[in-house]
Parts: C-alpha cells; sequence; structure tokens
C-alpha cells in the first residue's frame, strides 16, 4: 500500500502546532493510508521544538528534525523532502492556511496517476496592492524567465516520490521553490482553494521581503537580464553616435553653436543611472555564483528523532 508523507516546515507555530497535528491527523487516518509527518523546525525561539517533541512522544508518525538556526522555509522544506520516506509527499504550511481537508483530494488526483497535485488559491480578501504587484509580476516573470508560474500557486502540493527525487537532485544553493518545482516537469494538475487569510497574526512577507523574492525568481531562471543589459547599452550607444553625428553636421554646415551642458547632464546621469543598474544586475549573478561556489549546507540539524546517517537523500 502506498504510504503518504506529510512535510511541515515551521517556524515559531507554537501556538498553532497542536491543532494543526490534530486536524491533520484526524484527515490522514481518513485516507485509510499508511503516514508519516515530518516536522521540519526552522531555528524557532517560541518553544516550537518542545511542542514538537511532544508530538513525536505521543504519536508514533511524527518525525521531526530541528535546524541550529532561522535557515528560510526554502530550507526547511529541503530538509523535509530529505527525510520524508513516503510513495507520495504533501507539503503543508503549519499555520492552517493549508486546509487540511483537501488532503484526500489530493490523494485521489494522484491516485489518478498526477506527478504534481498542486494547490492553486484564489486571492479573495487580499489586498488589492498585493495582488496588482502579484499580477504584474507573474506577467513579467511568464514572459522573461524559462520556467511557467503560475499566480496563487505555492509550495501547498503533493509530489510523486520521483518528482521529490527530481527536486532533490536540483542542488542549487538559491532555492527558488516556485521556480524548481516547475522546472522538474512530469504530470501535473492544478486544483483552487478558497484563501484562508491569517487571522492570528500578520504575514512575514513584508514588501521588501516579497520584492527580494521576486527578484529571486527573475535571476535564478534565466540569463536574459544580462542579455537586457547588452542590448539596452548598444541601443544608447547607437543614440549617442546618431546625436554626436548630427550636433557635428549643424555646427559644420550651418556654423551654429550649440548649448552643450542641457545635454551633458542628461547623458551624464541617464548614462550612469543605467551603468549603475547593470552593474547591479551583474553584481546579482556575480553573487549568485559566490553563494553556489562555497557549497554551503542548507542547513544545520540541532536535533531529531531520525537517525541523519539513515537517510540516503541526506547530503547537503
Ligand atoms: N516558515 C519557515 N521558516 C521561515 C518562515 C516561515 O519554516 O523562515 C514556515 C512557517 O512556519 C509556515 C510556512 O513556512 O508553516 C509559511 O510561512 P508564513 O505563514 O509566515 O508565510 P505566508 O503564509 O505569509 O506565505
Ligand atoms: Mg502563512
Amino acid at each position: 500500500m502506498m504510504r503518504l508523507s506529510l512535510v511541515v516546515p515551521c517556524y515559531n507555530e507554537v501556538e498553532v502546532i497542536d491543532r494543526f497535528h490534530e486536524e491533520v491527523s484526524q484527515e490522514l487516518a481518513a485516507t485509510g493510508r499508511p503516514y508519516e509527518i515530518v516536522y521540519v523546525d526552522d531555528g524557532s525561539d517560541d518553544g516550537t521544538l518542545d511542542a514538537m517533541v511532544k508530538l513525536a512522544d505521543a504519536d508514533p508518525s511524527v518525525r521531526y528534525l530541528s535546524f541550529s538556526r532561522n535557515f528560510g522555509k526554502e530550507s526547511a522544506m529541503l530538509a523535509g523532502l530529505r527525510y520524508a520516506t513516503g510513495d507520495a509527499v504533501i507539503i503543508m504550511d503549519a499555520d492552517l492556511q493549508h486546509p487540511p481537508e483537501l488532503i484526500g483530494r489530493m490523494l485521489e488526483l494522484y491516485e489518478r496517476g498526477f506527478d504534481q497535485v498542486i494547490a492553486r488559491r484564489n486571492r479573495v480578501g487580499d489586498p488589492a496592492s498585493r495582488t496588482f504587484f502579484a499580477r504584474a509580476y507573474y506577467w513579467l516573470i511568464n514572459k522573461w524567465a524559462d520556467v511557467e508560474l503560475v499566480d496563487g500557486v505555492g509550495d501547498f502540493r503533493l509530489l510523486s516520490r520521483r518528482a521529490v527525487d527530481g527536486l532533490l537532485e536540483l542542488g542549487e544553493y538559491n532555492r527558488f521553490s516556485k521556480g524548481l518545482f516547475a522546472w522538474i516537469g512530469y504530470e501535473s494538475i492544478l486544483f483552487e482553494y478558497e484563501n484562508v487569510n491569517q487571522p492570528e497574526r500578520k504575514s512575514r512577507w513584508t514588501f521588501r521581503r516579497l520584492v527580494e523574492y521576486g527578484l529571486d525568481g527573475l535571476l535564478s531562471f534565466n540569463n536574459r537580464p544580462l542579455r537586457l543589459a547588452i542590448y539596452v547599452g548598444l541601443l544608447l550607444t547607437a543614440v549617442a553616435a546618431a546625436y554626436t553625428v548630427w550636433v557635428i553636421a549643424v555646427a559644420v554646415l550651418r556654423g551654429v553653436e550649440m548649448p552643450g551642458y542641457v545635454t551633458l547632464i542628461a547623458a551624464i546621469t541617464g548614462l550612469g543611472g543605467l551603468q549603475m543598474v547593470m552593474l547591479g544586475v551583474i553584481g546579482e549573478y556575480i553573487g549568485r555564483i559566490y553563494y553556489e561556489t562555497k557549497k554551503r549546507p542548507h542547513y544545520l540539524l540541532k536535533q531529531t528523532n531520525l537517525n541523519p546517517a539513515d537517510n540516503p537523500s541526506h547530503q547537503n
């Protein structure tokens, strides 16, 4: 019989983790399949780890991993996927924004042969500005990047064993999961669910983090921004050359004296700005190369009820 794994990244979720565990266990039991829940404590400082240990003491299907500090959700998901042993793995947030009652439906679709069953939330109740920026961003990234991303699709999804193995083969340090999920391919199906807003606390996604995350997505999957820099540079050089020819022609043929400082300032500031942007673009890529070449692990484990050596897919 197929085994199901649930991977749950948790950062300071002590308030909801018990309720989450209860609800999710009910749904999992209702599927009638053997299952395990892999909780990953991403360096919480609010007692989330203690809560996990308690859950593990009471429930043999609980596995937990705890990081030495906060490494971010991407790393937590990676760790969970490495240690999950199921034939299918569902990734879920601990804050109950991903409705546990969808587990049954995901499993059904998996059994119909899909490797990725992707839950897509609608944006009901989201701030209008966020929806607007999200739409614009997805439009841009889908025009530019080499992978296609869908608005409203996050990490909440079921993955088949081979999809998980595929993801684990992608060894990059900078993990932009949305892109990685799309990169691996396989049979995928999308289904929509009602947006659940977090009543208890504000989202950790500040505007700045969203912008940084957005840049990650744009830069992780192609080198077109670098190429754009070249095109813009060429275009500007052409414009500057044409302008110079025109100024000289006017001065020589008509003997007109050109007041030069306006164009000078415009050219200096305009070109200066563009050069900064292009340097920034190049810098972003070099920064990425820098991180990749260091080959640092994505996380360090502090505590777990699993034997790290047991797991064949454990390598950083
Ligand atoms: N999370 C994590 N590490 C972090 C931030 C978040 O493991 O550094 C977990 C968090 O506990 C939750 C999930 O990732 O289970 C989504 O986080 P959050 O609810 O803050 O994000 P949002 O719902 O706003 O996308
Ligand atoms: Mg959330």
